[in-house]
């Protein structure tokens, strides 16, 4: 019954750009497959979204966990399933969770809103598809929950103390906006908790039409970039770091705080020369003084990932690095590799700031102690 009352083709199936987004910003084009979920269907957003879209082509799934079991176009890895397939489903939670392992247990605790699962975006040394059984992005509809819950954790945590919440971790924070809606709401939560932090992590270009004026202080919307050759060999779809740049300064200009995320970190030829030319870049496209900061992480990878790595792009030279386990089961650059790499990274930044809070994260202390507390702290008042 609701395979027909979502069926609703016409011929052609056009790629439009999902509404508000400016094509030429590159952004992912607008799905060409809606898969929604049963018990989904009857939603508010759904029905919003299906509204919205009226040419598109709508298969009913059961569940979208099992998607290579369901009849649908693209399954699994397939190519396209990320340009082209939309996911509604329902998430049965929890919605917000404990980052883990919790390193520092005298800092204030961090968690993640699973308001979507996956990105249309591709880029090759994405964590999420050693994570996720299938590459389709998934909103989860079932919004009104989602939200009872991070209120009910937002006022039991506040008794508590100062918290960062994340909207960022298992998919592009704002990718999914045009479609979700998520962050204006979500923003309007934690503009009455202000003792929380939201962090919406992206590489979206062109969306700050999307989020709201007047942003509240606690609110933090932060920038992935890697430099334009990186860009060009291991990420797909992904908008120009330029224009993720120009984004993020319309951002500041609307009021809101911006912070800076090189993860991961990477190491190729040319990378010294690229990090160079990125860290100039952003200094001349932000206000520095809106620059809330800089977080640093070098490329890591679980086994599960490296087999998809090489599954998916046998030409990638991601891989070809000199790489060690470590004790978290990762693997990371040899350690004299990435401490240069994050200490060359720190000397270009402060070249241009001698003030801006930079962190390493995912790091071990002795890693952190080799780059030097000085330069990561910085030695100088910001230049503003
Ligand atoms: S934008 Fe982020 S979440 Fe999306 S594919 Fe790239 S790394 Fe993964």
């Amino acid at each position: 019954m609701l395979r027909s009352m979502f069926t609703r083709q016409r011929p052609g199936f056009p790629t439009v750009p999902a509404p508000g987004r400016d094509p030429a910003l590159q952004n992912p084009p607008a799905p060409q497959y809606l898969y929604v979920e049963s018990r989904a269907g009857k939603e508010a957003l759904t029905l919003k979204i299906l509204d919205s879209v009226p040419w598109i082509r709508v298969c009913e799934i059961t569940d979208h966990r099992r998607l290579d079991a369901e009849t649908v176009p693209f399954r699994g890895y397939d190519p396209g399933i990320k340009s082209q397939v939309l996911v509604l489903a329902h998430n049965p939670g929890p919605f917000v969770r404990p980052f883990r392992p919790l390193l520092d247990p005298g800092k204030n605790p961090d968690f993640f809103i699973s308001h979507a699962n996956g990105c249309p975006f591709d880029c090759h040394y994405c964590f999420l598809q050693g994570y996720f059984p299938h590459g389709a992005p998934v909103v989860f509809v079932n919004q009104d929950v989602i939200f009872e819950e991070l209120e009910r954790h937002l006022e039991a945590q506040t008794k508590l103390g100062p918290a960062t919440y994340h909207a960022g971790e298992l998919s592009d924070a704002l990718a999914l906006e045009p479609w979700s809606g998520f962050a204006r709401r979500a923003i309007g939560i934690f503009r009455k908790n202000p003792l929380a932090r939201l962090e919406l992590r992206t590489k979206c270009a062109g969306i700050e039409d999307l989020l709201p004026d007047d942003p509240p202080p606690n609110v933090v919307c932060s920038w992935t970039l890697t430099p334009r050759d990186a860009w060009q060999r291991f990420e797909q779809d992904t908008p120009d770091p330029v224009q993720r740049l120009r984004t993020a300064r319309a951002c500041q200009e609307k009021g809101y705080s911006v912070g800076i995320r090189l993860d991961p970190a990477l190491l190729y030829p040319g990378w010294e020369e690229g990090y160079r030319e990125l860290i100039a870049a952003i200094f001349e496209c932000l206000l520095p003084r809106s620059i809330e900061s800089i977080v640093l992480g070098g490329f890591r990878f679980l086994p599960g990932l490296a087999v998809r790595i090489r599954e998916r792009f046998p030409e990638c030279s991601l891989l070809l690095a000199e790489f060690v386990p470590c004790p978290d089961g990762k693997h990371r650059y040899f350690r004299p590799l990435r401490v240069e790499l994050y200490r060359k990274i720190i000397r270009e930044i402060r070249k241009h700031d001698g003030g801006i809070p930079v962190q390493i994260c995912m790091e071990s202390e002795q890693v952190i102690q080799d780059v030097g507390e000085g330069l990561i702290k910085g030695t100088a008042p910001s230049s503003f």
